[in-house]
C-alpha cells in the first residue's frame, strides 16, 4: 500500500511568471491539506515547473528533477512548464516521474493530486484552507503567452499567444493577497505590456488595470515585473511617475545595444530609441532604478557590436544588469543562424558584462549611502544574527537590527555601509515600540 501522503514542495526555475505559477499551485495544495517541506527535508510530493528559455535551462530542469527523485525516495514528482512543455517525452522516460503536464495543463495538477494521489475528487477553491503567511511581497500574473517572434526566443512556441486575465478576477486576487498581509503586489505577465491585447483599447488595458489594482486598500507599493521599452507610453508614463504607491523600479530588457543586432533579433526598438525613452523616464521619476537583460554572443554579433552594449549599458547607468549568454534552442529562428564566436568568446564576453553589472550595481548602492530608503521587510537576514532583510523601493538589498515582528512593514531605514553583492547594512530611522 502506498504511503500517505502529507508534504509537498514545488520549486521553479526561470522567469518571474513561472514564480507566480509555482505559488499559485502551492495555495492549490495546501487548499488539499498538504503541508509544505522546508527545502532539504524529504517530501511525498514534489513538482518543478521547469523552464526551456536556454538548452542550459532545460538541462537544469532534468537535473534538479533527478535530484528530487534521488532525496525524496518514493515521493510522486510531477514535472510541468516551459521544458515539459518542449521536451515532453524525454520528461515521460525517466524513471520515477509520475507525471507531466504541459503549460495548459497546470490547472489539472492540483485535481490529479487530488484523485490519483489523495484518492479523492474534491479539489478546494484558491485559498481554502489557511496558507501560513508568507513572504511581504506577492506576485499576481495577469497575462500569458506573447505575440512577439524575437528570434532567439522560443516562448511564444510554448506558451502560445498573449491572452490576459479577467480584470475582476485580477482585483480580487490582489485584495485577497493584499488582506493576507502582503504588502507589495508585483504584477507580471510573459509580455506585461500585451496585457488586454485584442481589446481594442491600444495599449490602455494596462493603465486601467494599474490605475484600479493601486488603488485596493492596503496595499502599501506596486512594482511592474518586466516593460518592452516601446510599452512606456506618455500616459503609462505620467501614471508610473505620479502615483505614490508606484515604486520607482522598472526592468526594461534591452538584449543588445547593437541596431544591427537587434534587427536580426527582431526587436520592436533601436539603441536610440531605447535610450530616449529612457530619458524620458528618468526626467518623469526620481532617481528610477533601471534594470535590464542583456544577451551577449547573439549569431552575427561582431566585437564593435558587443562594444555598443557594453557602452549603452555603460551610459544608462543601470542598477542591475542580468546577462543570458545566447545559446541556439531548437524551433527558434535565431538556431539556423551561423554561429562564428567560440565558447571561449562568449565566456568573455559573458564575463565583461557581468563585472560590469558588478560595478554598475555597486556605484547604483553607492548613490545612496548616508540616505534613507522604505524598505519592506522580508524577514530575518540569514547571514547576520539579529537582523532583518528587505528591499528598498529603488530595489537595494538592505541588512538592519531588527525583531521578527516588523515582517511585512515598509519602514525608513538609514543606509549606512555598503555590503559586498551591492546589498547594505542600515539601521531604523524611526522608533518602534517595543515588544517581543
Ligand atoms: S517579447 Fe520577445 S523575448 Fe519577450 S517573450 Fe515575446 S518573443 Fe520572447
Amino acid at each position: 500500500m502506498a504511503r500517505p501522503m502529507t508534504s509537498f514542495r514545488v520549486d521553479f526555475l526561470g522567469c518571474k511568471v513561472n514564480q507566480v505559477e509555482a505559488e499559485d499551485l502551492r495555495d492549490r495544495l495546501f487548499a488539499l491539506g498538504l503541508r509544505e517541506a522546508a527545502s532539504g527535508t524529504a517530501v511525498d510530493l514534489y513538482v518543478l515547473n521547469t523552464c526551456s528559455v536556454t538548452a542550459h535551462a532545460g538541462a537544469t530542469s532534468r537535473k534538479w528533477l533527478r535530484r528530487a527523485l534521488r532525496e525524496n525516495p518514493g515521493a510522486a514528482v510531477i514535472a510541468t512548464g516551459c521544458y515539459a512543455e518542449s521536451d515532453r517525452a524525454r520528461l515521460a522516460r525517466m524513471p520515477g516521474i509520475r507525471a507531466v503536464f504541459g503549460n495548459e495543463e497546470k490547472d489539472a495538477i492540483a485535481p490529479f493530486v487530488a484523485r490519483e494521489l489523495l484518492g479523492g475528487d474534491q479539489v478546494l477553491p484558491r485559498g481554502a484552507a489557511a496558507r501560513p503567511r508568507g513572504r511581504a511581497r506577492a506576485f499576481v500574473k495577469v497575462e500569458d503567452g506573447c505575440d512577439d517572434a524575437c528570434t532567439f526566443c522560443i516562448i511564444p512556441r510554448l506558451r502560445g499567444p498573449a491572452r490576459s486575465r479577467d480584470e475582476a478576477e485580477i482585483l480580487g486576487e490582489v485584495r485577497e493577497l493584499v488582506g493576507r498581509g502582503h504588502r507589495e503586489i508585483v504584477l507580471t505577465g510573459i509580455h506585461l505590456g500585451y496585457y488586454g491585447r485584442g481589446t481594442g483599447e491600444r495599449g490602455l488595458a494596462l493603465l486601467r488595470l494599474l490605475e484600479q489594482v493601486a488603488e485596493t486598500e492596503g496595499l502599501g507599493r506596486l512594482r511592474l515585473s518586466s516593460l518592452e521599452v516601446q510599452e512606456l507610453t506618455p500616459p503609462l508614463l505620467a501614471f508610473l511617475s505620479s502615483h505614490p504607491r508606484m515604486v520607482p523600479h522598472f526592468h526594461l530588457p534591452l538584449q543588445s545595444g547593437s541596431d544591427r543586432v537587434l534587427r536580426r533579433m527582431r526587436r520592436k526598438y533601436n539603441a536610440t530609441g531605447f535610450a530616449e525613452r529612457v530619458a524620458a523616464l528618468r526626467e518623469a521619476v526620481d532617481r528610477p532604478a533601471l534594470t535590464t537583460d542583456v544577451l551577449p554572443g547573439f549569431p552575427g554579433e561582431e566585437e564593435a557590436d558587443f562594444e555598443s552594449t557594453v557602452e549603452l549599458c555603460r551610459k544608462l547607468g543601470f542598477a542591475a544588469l542580468h546577462v543570458f549568454p545566447y545559446s541556439a534552442r531548437p524551433g527558434t529562428a535565431a538556431a539556423s543562424y551561423p554561429q562564428s564566436l567560440s565558447a571561449a568568446g562568449l565566456a568573455r564576453r559573458k564575463r565583461i558584462l557581468l563585472d560590469l553589472g558588478e560595478a554598475l550595481a555597486a556605484s547604483w548602492r553607492d548613490r545612496f549611502l548616508g540616505s534613507r530608503g522604505e524598505v519592506l521587510v522580508e524577514g530575518p537576514d540569514p547571514a547576520r544574527a539579529g537582523h532583518l532583510v528587505g528591499l528598498t523601493e529603488r530595489n537595494l538589498r538592505v541588512s538592519f537590527p531588527g525583531r521578527d515582528r516588523l515582517r511585512g512593514e515598509i519602514l525608513p531605514v538609514q543606509l549606512d555601509r555598503a555590503l559586498p553583492g551591492a546589498a547594505m547594512l542600515g539601521r531604523l530611522a524611526v522608533r518602534v515600540g517595543a515588544g517581543p
